[in-house]
């Protein structure tokens, strides 16, 4: 039962010199209703843009989206009415993402009104209840987001984007803005705000460790394509394309024998410019075991053990 289908999902943007940025180049991948997806990959490896092609931030240069079986572009009036209240988005940055003239309360009740969803006593009680449900008070809805800290104004960012009851929350680095300390209270939030209404998460990172924790399923992306797809236990105990395991042999582990033998795979060189990407795998420069044909053809996306994807001629 997939909520969400991408297939061959294209973002480009034209750059001035006739450059162009293939920013998302050719995804495809399905989120199950109710399963949270990570997609990591390194800063610039193009999943923020995913994300906001999937919620039609931006425009999608080719492909194809689906929300419960119907095309995303084609969804106009009160079908499109309906997906923007499905699908909500919670920002990297709770300092930029809120508006600082305006209360908690304002904030949080904004698209309740754009919805026509509650009005009067019915949506002040609503507000109070979504900051009780993200671990604050009903007196924060008269303050304002300076009066509280980072891993706050997160909870006021996730309130604001439950209060319309949508189906569907990508997370965009959610937590990677916060200190430390706080990360992990924030990610259990998600998930048990999970449990409670059933939600499904596009939940995005650049950290391996922090995903894989929270996450059913992974997507790695690597300027701009996805390299390797499967559920967090097997992309953990067997990643099979080299650059999740540069990624994975990066993450410390407690055991300290198994540490031990574990080696630290360290990818050659720099990451390419994503304007500059180079022929055949995109990973080939960095690529430990590139061989010849990596520079001649792209590895097809495949399904190498069931459920289990990856891009990589080894394979
Ligand atoms: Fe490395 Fe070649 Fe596989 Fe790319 S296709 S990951 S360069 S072995
Ligand atoms: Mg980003």
């Amino acid at each position: 039962d997939n909520i969400l289908e991408v297939r061959n999902l294209q973002k480009h943007f034209n750059l001035s010199n006739n450059r162009v940025l293939k920013a998302v180049d050719g995804l495809n991948f399905a989120i199950k209703r109710g399963e949270t997806f990570g997609l990591v990959g390194e800063s610039g490896c193009g999943k923020s843009t995913t994300g906001r092609t999937i919620i039609r931030l931006y425009e999608a240069s080719g492909g194809q989206i689906l929300f419960n079986g119907e095309d995303v572009q084609k969804m106009s009036g009160e079908k499109r009415k309906k997906f923007n209240r499905d699908m909500q988005m919670v920002f990297q940055d709770p300092y930029a993402s809120l508006n600082p003239r305006m209360t908690v309360g304002k904030i949080i009740g904004e698209g309740m009104e754009i919805h026509g969803l509650y009005s009067g006593k019915e949506k002040k009680e609503r507000i109070s209840q979504l900051l009780r449900d993200v671990g604050l008070n009903e007196e924060h809805a008269s303050r304002f987001p300076h009066e509280f800290s980072g891993g706050q104004r997160q909870r006021i960012g996730i309130a604001r984007a439950l209060a319309i009851e949508p189906q569907f929350i990508i997370a965009d680095e959610p937590i990677s803005a916060l200190d430390v300390s706080v990360q992990a209270q924030v990610v259990n939030l998600f998930k048990k705000l999970q449990k409670d209404r059933g939600l499904t998460y596009l939940f995005i990172a650049h950290d391996l460790a922090m995903v894989k924790h929270i996450s059913d399923r992974i997507g790695v992306m690597y300027l701009g394509k996805l390299v390797e797809v499967a559920t967090s236990d097997k992309l953990n105990a067997k990643p099979l394309h080299p650059y999740t395991q540069t990624l994975l042999s990066a993450i410390p582990v407690p055991d300290p024998d198994v540490q031990k033998q574990r080696k630290r795979i360290i990818p050659q060189g720099e990451i390419p410019s994503p304007l500059n990407p180079p022929s055949g795998c995109p990973f080939r420069t960095r690529c430990p075991h590139a061989m010849d044909q990596c520079a001649a053809t792209m590895p097809p996306f495949k399904e190498v053990e069931p459920g289990h994807y990856a891009a990589c001629h080894l394979l």
